[in-house]
Order: C-alpha cells, then sequence, then structure tokens
C-alpha cells in the first residue's frame, strides 16, 4: 500500500485527482476523507493542506505527493522531485506601486517586501546582492503596500489581473512553478516499484494530453504533402480505398493549431477529415 499527499481543496486539488483518475486510480473525490483508500489501487490518498506536503513526503508519512514546485522550494525539505505535471502553472515575482519608477533590482535596496514565500525571496535577493527587508504574511499579500505594511509585494502571479486592481506592476519574475510528483528520498523496493508503475501511465497521459486522432480521405498523390502537414509518431498511416488514386490517411496531431493544418489539407484535395479524442497513447 503505497500513500499519496494531495491539496484537500484548492488549485491543484481538481487536476491532482483528475490525473491520478486519467492513470486508471479510481478515486471517489466526492467520499473524501482526510485519508481515504483507493477501490482499485493498492494506494491511500492524503488530503491536506498544499503548504504540509513536503513536510511529510520528506518524513515519510506519505511516499508521494503532488504539490507546487513554489512549496517544495520554499519549505527546502528533503523531497525527491520525480516529474513535473504539466498544471499548475504560476510564477513568484516581485511588484511594486504602478508609478514608482523602475530601473532594476537595486530599487529594492532598502525597501520592505511582503511576502509568503520568505526563503525563495530570500536566495533571490542575495543573488542579486540586495539588502532589504522581508515581511512574512500569509495572506492576501498584495494589499500589503496600500496598507502601509511595504513597499513591494513577492508574490504569485498567473493573470497579473490581481496585481493590476491593486495598482501594483510586476517587475521581476523571480520564480516559475508547476505542479510536480514528489517522492520521499528513501523509498521501500516495493513503493519504487509502485512509483515506477505510476510513471509510465503519467507518461502516456501527459503525452496525449491535447493530442487528437485524424482522419481523411485524400488523393493518393497528396500523400507527400500532407506528411508535411502532419507529422506523426513515426509516420502516418495510409490505406487504400475502393475508388481509384483516393486513399485513407490517418494520424495523431496537436490540437494546438489545429484548424490551420486542417485548411492546408484542404487546400491540397483533403475530404471528410475527422478529429476524434484520444483516450491513451502508449509512445
Ligand atoms: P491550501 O489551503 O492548500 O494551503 P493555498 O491557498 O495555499 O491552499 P492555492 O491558492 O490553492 O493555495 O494554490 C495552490 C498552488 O497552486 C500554489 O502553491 C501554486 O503552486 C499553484 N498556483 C497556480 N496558479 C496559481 C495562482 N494564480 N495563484 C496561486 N497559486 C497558483
Ligand atoms: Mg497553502
Amino acid at each position: 500500500m503505497i500513500r499519496i499527499a494531495i491539496q484537500s481543496k484548492g488549485r491543484l486539488n481538481e487536476e491532482s485527482t483528475a490525473l491520478l483518475q486519467e492513470i486508471g486510480i479510481g478515486i471517489d473525490d466526492s467520499k473524501r476523507k482526510f485519508l481515504s483508500k483507493v477501490p482499485n489501487f493498492p494506494m491511500e490518498v492524503l488530503y491536506l493542506r498544499d503548504d504540509d506536503i513536503p513536510q511529510v513526503v520528506s518524513c515519510g508519512t506519505a511516499s508521494l505527493g503532488i504539490v507546487g514546485e513554489n512549496e517544495v522550494a520554499e519549505k527546502g525539505l528533503d523531497v525527491r522531485v520525480v516529474k513535473k505535471l504539466g498544471f499548475g502553472g504560476c510564477r513568484i515575482s516581485l511588484a511594486i506601486p504602478k508609478d514608482s519608477p523602475y530601473e532594476g533590482p537595486q530599487w529594492f535596496n532598502g525597501k520592505r517586501i511582503a511576502t509568503s514565500y520568505p526563503r525563495i525571496l530570500k536566495q533571490y535577493l542575495d543573488s542579486q546582492g540586495i539588502k532589504a527587508e522581508i515581511e512574512i504574511i500569509t495572506g492576501s499579500v498584495e494589499v500589503a503596500p496600500a496598507a502601509g505594511i511595504s513597499d513591494a509585494i513577492f508574490d504569485i502571479v498567473s493573470s497579473g489581473g490581481t496585481l493590476v486592481s491593486n495598482g501594483l506592476k510586476e517587475v521581476e519574475k523571480v520564480f516559475f512553478s508547476e505542479a510536480v510528483l514528489i517522492a520521499y528520498p528513501n523509498l521501500s523496493a516495493e513503493d519504487e516499484q509502485m512509483l515506477q508503475t505510476m510513471l509510465f501511465r503519467i507518461d502516456s497521459a501527459i503525452y496525449s494530453r491535447d493530442k487528437k486522432y485524424i482522419l481523411m480521405n485524400l488523393p493518393k498523390e497528396s500523400v507527400e504533402a500532407a506528411t508535411k502537414i502532419l507529422p506523426a509518431m513515426r509516420s502516418p498511416t495510409v490505406m487504400p480505398l475502393a475508388a481509384e488514386g483516393w486513399c485513407a490517411m490517418h494520424s495523431v496531431v496537436e490540437e494546438d493549431g489545429i484548424w490551420d493544418k486542417i485548411l492546408q489539407l484542404k487546400a491540397i484535395g483533403a475530404e471528410g477529415i475527422l478529429v476524434l479524442n484520444i483516450d491513451k497513447i502508449i509512445p
């Protein structure tokens, strides 16, 4: 039985749950407790605040965890970062009042900076040779300058809308984060085996993300041009059609930019183009 810690609620909860479900670990989110057993997989899920996940994994209370790289770096504990998971992307940035002139990081010398990430901030300030005062605040960091608590903030940014509505501007993007799978550094052989099983499935899930299956009828002379438009995993599947001079071509394509590709395919004579969802790809 392997134990994995995930965020109980918040920005990473839904996608962590979805990823586990996608790789066949049938966790029932509606019935979740603090600790729940997965019905179809030898696994227990521990639901925690994201701040607590690095610690339980570093001491082995949970063998695995899904958490933001920002929390891993901030806690500075000994955990093995096994895999970036491709969701929960954000950055931690320095922001200052929007009307303040800014010419570079030296602006922060002698200033007070409010943050929930003092460790990551200190590393940055040290690396730049800046001496500033760090005010630790756990919630609503963005209101600190207006409240007179600080001159600047160091906080998570995704779209930047919160900064603008608080009269701030982002001036230094310091730390880029996404959700990662972390592991206890001294896993038992049995847990390591389980981790490898999960990784195989996670790789397939990540690889399949944003990919579609595309098939179409194509004049035979257009096959080469179509192959250039649709570089497949190895090469596209081409099958003859009963109609003379025509074939069917199947391939896998990134969803991003798919409409452009469809136009290009039509321009070389493709007809009856179908785009289908893919459940799993094992590359
Ligand atoms: P908890 O109650 O579990 O402590 P929290 O309030 O600390 O939750 P959330 O806001 O749910 O945390 O964010 C969890 C993680 O999601 C962050 O640590 C970060 O890695 C990631 N994240 C992605 N985008 C954002 C964003 N726009 N704002 C905050 N966190 C984000
Ligand atoms: Mg938290």
